[in-house]
């Protein structure tokens, strides 16, 4: 009888490019998804069909309606029950293959556990929505010699990026600062799942290239495309910067927490806070609240919605308060509600 995981993987190892070397290679590599919305839907459902032994799903937000157009790896029964994404995630990724130790996280990557989160990781994937976060993921890669591919998609358009430290440039060597355009978001201009797609699939093509040890087929380039205006353009990014502040010099001041604190969430009407590091009762809250507004609870979140606006808590006290972009409003509700 044939080997079932033989079968299952028979048409990946036939590729000359991994072969059944590659294909070990994979089984024995853990691959680290950081955000898990459209990319990271696309990202973590093509890495665990590919057979990668273990994979990390870290997000802070759960499944909301308007994003089942884009996020492929959730349907409509998550929405329906608010479920965090990262639990989401892991559910369905298992269904995909039973064979993938998946491990759904549910936190928003800070200063004080990004590197936690990436150790061990043999590539690390950008799934993120915001700058702030990949500043963050580069540093730490950098400074731990992680591989990780940088990918990003607004409106029609993306980019990627894979990064391999002390041999192709950072992020920081293509983007000293907050490159201009960095602030449109989904929010903003919209996305086509299209778009997040054909780069979530360049992004995984290089991380398969580097769980597979075919370093030498990864290049050092940023790679754009425009899949409404029909363009797709390669940049070739040459050696590292001899003065980038983050893989010449090793100043990794985000990781020293000095980057700006992350608190809006893209494609949201919403802040986050979560300087409130506590653990929180949210059954005990949930009876406090429920005299003064609609209260929604299950296993990992309660919601609470008060005239315009919806707070919904993580049990380590993050909330995300929904109905403002305003962060000195959203404190003040969670001042009122949650306590100071
Ligand atoms: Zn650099």
């Amino acid at each position: 009888m044939p080997d079932p995981l033989d079968e299952k993987y028979s048409r990946q190892v036939l590729f000359a490019g991994l072969g059944a070397e590659g294909q070990a290679r994979l089984r024995a590599s853990r691959a680290v998804i950081i955000g898990c919305g459209a990319l990271g839907s696309y990202s973590a459902a093509a890495l665990a069909r590919a057979g990668v032994g273990r994979i990390t799903v870290v997000d802070r937000d759960y499944v909301e309606t308007s994003n089942l157009q884009r996020q492929a790896l959730f349907d409509e029964e998550d929405a329906a029950q608010s479920l965090p994404k990262a639990v989401a995630a892991e559910r369905h990724l298992r269904r995909i293959n039973s064979d993938v130790e998946v491990d759904g996280r549910i936190a928003d990557v800070t200063p004080s556990n990004v590197e936690q989160l990436i150790g061990g990781a043999a590539v690390v994937l950008d799934g993120a929505d915001n700058f702030e976060t990949r500043y963050l993921v580069n540093e730490a890669c950098v400074k731990h010699g992680i591989p990780w591919v940088y990918a990003a998609a607004v409106a029609s358009r993306g980019l990627t990026m894979p990064v391999l430290p002390g041999r192709t440039p950072c992020l920081t060597c293509v983007f000293p600062d907050l490159p201009a355009g960095a602030t449109e978001t989904c929010d903003t201009a919209g996305i086509l799942n299209s778009a997040a797609a054909a780069i979530a699939a360049l992004q995984v093509a290089d991380a398969m290239k580097i769980m597979s040890g075919a370093l030498d087929r990864v290049e050092a380039r940023l790679l754009s495309l425009d899949v409404w205006e029909n363009r797709m353009h390669s940049l070739s990014l040459g050696q590292p910067r001899p003065d980038c502040e983050v893989c010449a010099r090793r100043s990794f001041r985000h990781l020293a927490g000095q980057g700006r604190p992350q608190i809006t969430m893209c494609g949201r009407n919403a802040v986050q806070i979560h300087e409130h590091e506590r653990g929180l009762d949210l059954r005990a809250l949930a009876e406090r609240l429920r005299p003064l507004g609609a209260v929604q609870t299950n296993d990992f979140i309660l919601k609470f919605r008060v005239g315009p606006y919806q707070i919904t808590l993580f049990p380590d006290g993050r909330a995300i308060i929904t109905g403002t972009t305003d962060p000195a409003m959203a404190r003040s509700l969670y001042a009122r509600y949650i306590g100071s």
